[in-house]
């Protein structure tokens, strides 16, 4: 985003781990994502390899449809949605920064520790994979991008402490299967008044010359157990498969597509409240260091690209970096702080919670019999409003 603001600056990225790796499971890039990233001009690249879903489906845990709302393009937004995997999406952003700002561009190995502003530089300070010390840095300003567990937001508010945990975990995984519904449907199935969630959502059709696809899913389960907020954290089968163990419609077979996953992450349902401040002088947070929200709307990431666009806009339109980084925070923190309490209280979820709430968890004969559509389609439309998704 600086390099194509055109701001006369040199950019450095510093990235903790040694070693880029493309880990992970799916990520949806809702409209508001892929319209900075088709700015960028990386749209063919992420297309190549992605699936463009046309809806989002709602359904019971009986796998009763409840709801569909479209979505990309067929919502008529201007920028495509893009279901993908997340390894994916980091080599596409990987080659472009290379590309643009040069090989040398990003550090590996650089675990920032501290950052020490004054009126007209910033210190970062390093420490390497054995933990020790490397030399200092100085730089015009830092952008601190250094996710949920930042070091940096921590200098900042060292009394914070750990996320938020309110006692649900989640597992994912992909599946190689062959496609459901069409093969471009995201969906939502059951919910937590009841039973259990889970989201469900092609990131790649046509990985082989059998008509599979791999397939992304999250199993979301009220559960005592208590997972490290790492993002890498294996999953354990035993832990959550009983839940979904009968969930088995003639639309999706919902418990082999967790049997037969390559492999299970686990991470706990976790944010942290929003603050009053992301900007200290010439540093500033971004993503989930300054908003750590639930993964709840499938926002996270995008807000954190729509705050790169911001960053760089402010840098361009201030001579005076701090009153960027001032000019930034006004105009992101209020937004995103909506989407974070948004997350907690009323997310897309809402719609099977509300449905489960109705019917104590039963079958229904017919949907419109259980709740008035229009109701279903307020909490979607809410919601939209306030992450922005309805503007791209
Ligand atoms: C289950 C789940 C599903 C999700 N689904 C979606 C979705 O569909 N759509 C969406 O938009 N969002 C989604 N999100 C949210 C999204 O993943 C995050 O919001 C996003 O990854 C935040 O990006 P970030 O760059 O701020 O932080 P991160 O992705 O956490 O990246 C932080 C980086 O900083 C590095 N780092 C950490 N500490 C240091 C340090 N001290 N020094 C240097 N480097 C450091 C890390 O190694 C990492 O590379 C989901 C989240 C979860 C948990």
């Amino acid at each position: 985003m600086l390099h194509a603001s055109g701001l006369p600056c040199r950019v450095r990225i510093y990235e903790a781990v040694p070693e880029i790796k493309a880990l992970g499971v799916g990520i949806n890039l809702q409209s508001h994502a892929t319209r900075e990233l088709s700015a960028l001009g990386l749209e063919p690249a992420l297309r190549a390899v992605s699936v463009e879903p046309v809806e989002q489906l709602f359904f019971s845990h009986h796998g009763q449809f409840i709801f569909r709302e479209p979505i990309g393009l067929t919502a008529g937004f201007a920028s495509p949605h893009f279901s993908i995997h997340r390894g994916e999406l980091h080599l596409i952003l990987l080659a472009a920064v290379r590309e643009r700002l040069g090989p040398d561009a990003i550090l590996t190995g650089h675990r920032v520790v501290r950052v020490d502003p004054n009126e007209t530089n910033v210190t970062l300070h390093f420490s390497g994979p054995a933990g020790v010390a490397r030399e200092p840095v100085t730089a015009d300003v830092a952008v601190a991008c250094d996710g949920i567990n930042s070091t940096i937001r921590q200098q900042f508010y060292p009394l914070e402490g750990s996320p938020v945990y309110h006692g649900i975990n989640m597992w994912r995984g992909v599946t190689r299967a062959k496609p459901f519904l069409g093969g471009a449907s995201a969906t939502r199935i059951g919910g937590l008044q009841t039973t259990n969630k889970i989201v469900v959502y092609p990131i790649r059709n046509d990985i082989d010359n059998d008509g599979n696809a791999l397939i992304n899913w999250v199993a979301e389960a009220v559960t005592n157990i208590h997972e490290p907020v790492d993002w890498s954290k294996a999953g354990n089968l035993a832990d959550f498969y009983h839940f979904y163990a009968d969930w088995t419609f003639d639309w999706l077979d919902v418990a082999a597509l967790i049997r037969d996953a390559d492999f299970t992450l686990s991470y706990p349902m976790v944010d942290r409240d929003p603050v009053e401040r992301w900007s200290f002088g010439r540093v500033t947070l971004l993503g989930d260091a300054a908003h750590p929200m639930y993964p709840r709307g499938g926002n996270g990431a995008a807000q954190a690209i729509v705050d790169a666009r911001a960053i760089a806009t402010a840098l361009l339109a201030h001579a005076e970096p701090a009153a960027a980084f001032a000019a930034y925070e006004a105009n992101r923190l209020p937004a995103t702080s909506k989407i974070v309490m948004m997350n907690r209280t009323a997310p897309p979820d809402l719609i099977i919670d509300t449905v489960e709430r109705l019917t104590g968890g039963q079958r229904f004969a017919n949907i419109d019999d259980v709740i008035d559509r229009s109701e279903l389609q307020a909490i979607s439309d809410a919601y939209n409003h306030t992450a922005d998704a309805r503007k791209g």
